[in-house]
């Protein structure tokens, strides 16, 4: 029974290794055009959100951080998160 046990991992990993074997040659193999195919969904995925981010500011009163597109600012150019922080910073 313990060689049996012995004899299943062993055969696990050499079921493991001969797999990542053949991924590894796969891919090596594979022509320029499908493995860019396979690779562009992930840049794309990648180069999204790169492209969504915003400019993050602070807020003068608060300190907190937040997109520069929600941003209130007063006639000095200082940043503020909400009509409220304008309003208590100014007064
Ligand atoms: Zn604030």
């Amino acid at each position: 029974m313990k060689y049996l046990i012995w004899l299943v991992i062993a055969l696990a990993v050499v079921v493991w290794f001969q797999r990542t074997k053949k991924s590894m040659t796969a891919g090596a193999a594979s022509s320029p055009d499908r493995e860019g195919a396979r690779r562009n969904p992930f840049a794309r995925k990648r180069d999204e959100p790169r492209q969504q981010i915003e400019a993050m500011v602070q807020c003068a009163h608060c300190g907190i951080h937040f997109p520069a597109s929600e941003s209130i600012s007063n006639a000095a150019g200082t940043v503020f998160c909400s009509e409220e922080h304008l309003r208590l910073a100014a007064s």
